[in-house]
């Protein structure tokens, strides 16, 4: 009845198959095009002389939904053009929905978003056992604009419909029968899913199944009392408040829309949803949001690249079961590898196994593992003392003490006993090419660099030293990937990419602080203020003083003049009066528990007397200035790691910052970031900062571009 290259329409006895099929794409995405052709799709249904349609995909998934790359065209168009857009896409929905005769959706594999709101038009859905399905837009900065939020607390009520469009969760087979988004759960191994459909058409055309309420639910007001509403819509408020804060505004215009369109029909509703996507993509988080969505792609896509040229790690081997080298082996054992760990003492490997352990515990407690899963994954750890037993590995990396002296002996080791295996070092601090010459084969030797603690940070260093070779390189982001974390492949310099980039703006908390700055005043800006998920205090806290020492120790070798050590250290002085943060109680706060027994931060006063006593008279500085001062000297070091080649791309960049430090995700990364301010700007900016001497000195790449008129993106 009509061949499009996304939709297709069969006849099925008395009634059609609406099949949604792209030809020339693996995945059903709701581009322009296919949204052209379901508007000529309903043409020819309206005239179609059927009783009853199916809607379906051809594919092992329904739709990932609308096309994403196109979002920001249309928030940069704006408002008008936006809601001019929706109203188009709008009427073909509505003709889909509004056509005369019963409709029964399946649903199978992923569907998303637009995809989603499709199988909404139908009366009746029925999901096949393998469906996941989602609307994500609110994790985009917007919100389902397909008549989603329109249709979905019609269809399924108020609360359930909360949960789905605020969280953007995904939600399998048996949770949408349990919400009422499907009708039933079909296994198509067993059953065939469109015969079924069809019986469910039958029994509309018979009276059995009152199709007719069901589409006119759809488009009446909602079915509650204003009080019921209210209640609903607060509670629902107060926990958007809490999960997106107020950084993050859609889940907020998503709860305004429902709250205001809940006494309104249909056409009206839709009216006022159309508005709501318009805030959505004025408040420029959605760009923001949509930005960082399509890196990630780019990241993943490059990822692929070079997967595609290595082999899995079947057995790993992990040098030294400490802290790094035991989350290294928990989570590689997780995800199906044989892991050998090995340390020079038994201690050590106890203390790895029982890290492993207590991580798994805690699966078992939460219900994601089983007790003998927990066994399994225990059991592919392998402690050992020594090195004979890493002779079958793949890979390998080192994890000992950050002392190069022991790192060159034990790498020396494992080329003799490994011959067959990539090695690589976890070093934060040392450079890759340095610890590679004291190797017969430094292009078998790379950096894989994890952040603490290893089992949740999502990001991975992967450095290519000066010698490394692109087989290695593709072995440890292959390695990498099958953690299911995200690679971001570096060249070598001291601190790699995130930490020379987070050392800057230690460095210039250390500068405000001596200048009277509060610390309280300045983690509250950068926190709550500018997004950070904590303040620079409490994260050196969190990351250690001893720790930060050190970074600053070995930043400054490896950049002296701008990154020195700074003359007054207040990480040295914290260290020096044993605050060393979090990990002994006491650092730039003091670290108690609360009456649950999380440990909080709290002000101290003896941290304030000794930080009091390396200052400068207390004094105030404005948001403005605490943000810059702290800010700047990042970006300058980021558009140098740019300039330098450390990093490839500010896509790169943005989501290793993101993943690897918690930038937050609204300001779409440092590089938008600076987009977003605007080069010539930004300029003009930092030049008032020049006087803080070498920190704030600008890069010859930002003053270059701001002069063309560039961006980064
Ligand atoms: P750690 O002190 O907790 O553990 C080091 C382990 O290495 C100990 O168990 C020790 O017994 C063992 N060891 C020492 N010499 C050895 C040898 N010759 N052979 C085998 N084992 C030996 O240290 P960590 O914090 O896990 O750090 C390990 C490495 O990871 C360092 O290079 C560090 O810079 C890096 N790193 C640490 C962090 C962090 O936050 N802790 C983050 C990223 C990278």
């Amino acid at each position: 009845m009509y061949q499009g290259q996304s939709f297709q329409i069969v006849e099925h006895g008395s009634y059609a198959e609406l099949v949604f099929n792209d030809q020339q794409d693996k995945v059903n995405t709701l581009r322009d095009s296919a949204l052209k052709e379901l508007e000529a799709c309903a043409e020819v249904l309206e005239s179609a002389k059927i009783d009853g349609l199916v809607i379906r995909s051809d594919k092992p998934l329904f739709s990932a939904g609308a096309d994403i790359k196109a979002f920001r065209g249309l928030f940069e168009a704006g408002e008008e053009a936006i809601e001019a857009y929706l109203s188009w896409v709008h009427s073909v929905y509505n003709r889909i929905e509004d056509l005369p005769f019963p409709k029964v959706a399946i649903i199978n594999g992923v569907a998303a978003g637009g995809g989603v709101e499709l199988s909404m038009l139908a009366e009746y859905r029925v999901a096949t056992t393998d469906a996941k399905i989602s609307l994500p837009e609110v994790k985009l900065g917007i919100m389902p604009g397909y008549g989603g939020v329109t249709r979905m607390p019609r269809i399924v009520g108020l609360d359930t419909s909360l949960q789905w469009l605020t969280t953007g969760k995904n939600f399998k087979a048996p949770k949408a029968l349990e919400h009422r988004f499907v009708d039933g759960v079909i296994n198509a191994a067993k059953i065939d899913v469109v015969e079924e459909a069809i019986a469910m058409l039958d029994s509309c055309v018979a009276g059995d199944l009152n199709w007719q309420a069901r589409q006119d639910e759809k488009k009446q007001p909602l079915a509650l009392s204003q009080y019921e509403q209210m209640m609903s819509i607060s509670v629902a408020r107060g926990m958007a408040f809490k999960v997106a804060g107020k950084n993050y505004p859609a889940p907020h215009i998503i709860l305004d829309t429902v709250e205001k369109a809940a006494t309104m029909q249909r056409d009206e509703a839709l009216a006022i949803e159309r508005k709501g996507i318009a805030k959505c993509a004025a408040s420029g988080v959605a760009d923001a949001l949509v930005s960082v969505f399509l890196s990630d792609m780019q990241v993943k896509a490059k990822t692929r690249s070079f997967t595609a040229k290595a082999d899995k790690t079947t057995e790993l081997g992990v040098i030294g079961a400490g802290i790094m080298g035991g989350g290294i082996a928990y989570v590689s054992a997780d995800r199906n590898m044989d892991v050998v760990m090995k340390d020079i003492n038994k201690a050590g490997l106890q203390l790895g196994l029982s890290e492993a352990n207590k991580l798994l515990s805690k699966q078992v407690d939460k219900g994601r593992k089983t007790a003998s899963q927990m066994g399994d994954v225990l059991n592919r750890i392998q402690p050992t003392l020594q090195d004979a037993a890493l002779e079958n590995t793949d890979l390998i990396i080192e994890a000992v003490v950050e002392n190069p002296k022991v790192k060159e002996i034990v790498l020396g080791g494992l080329e003799e006993s490994a011959p067959n295996a990539v090695i690589a070092s976890n070093t934060s601090t040392l450079m890759i090419s340095g610890l590679a010459k004291s190797l017969k084969r430094p292009e078998n030797f790379c950096g894989i660099h994890f952040f603490n603690p290893v089992h949740r940070m999502p990001l991975v260093e992967v450095i290519r030293g000066e010698k490394t070779s692109e087989e290695t390189i593709a072995k440890a982001v292959r390695y990498v990937e099958q953690l299911g974390k995200t690679p971001i492949v570096v060249n070598d310099c001291g601190g790699f990419l995130v930490n020379r980039c987070l050392t800057p703006y230690m460095l210039a908390f250390n500068q405000l602080v001596v200048d009277g700055g509060d610390i309280a005043t300045i983690d509250k800006t950068m926190s709550k203020g500018f997004g950070w998920p904590m303040g620079p205090a409490l994260l050196i806290d969190v990351i250690g003083l001893d720790t930060a020492e050190h970074c600053v120790d070995s930043m400054d070798a490896a950049f002296p003049g701008r990154l020195s050590a700074p003359e007054v250290n207040l990480f040295k002085a914290m260290v020096e009066n044993n605050r060393l943060g979090q990990k002994n109680g006491a650092g730039f706060y003091q670290h108690v528990a609360d009456h649950r027994g999380r440990i909080k931060p709290a002000a101290c006063e003896t941290a304030q007397s000794l930080i009091a006593g390396l200052s400068k008279e207390a004094q105030s500085f404005d948001a403005d200035t605490i943000t810059m001062r702290l800010m700047l000297p990042m970006m300058f070091e980021m558009i140098r790691c740019l300039d330098e080649g450390i990093v490839a791309s500010p896509q790169e960049a943005d989501i290793a910052m993101i993943y690897g430090t918690g930038f937050p995700p609204f300001r779409g990364g440092l590089f938008y970031y600076m987009d977003q301010i605007g080069l010539a700007k930004l300029v003009e900016i930092a030049r008032q900062y020049e006087p803080f001497g070498p920190l704030y000195e600008l890069p010859e790449g930002l003053v270059k571009r701001a002069n063309n008129g560039e961006t980064f993106y």
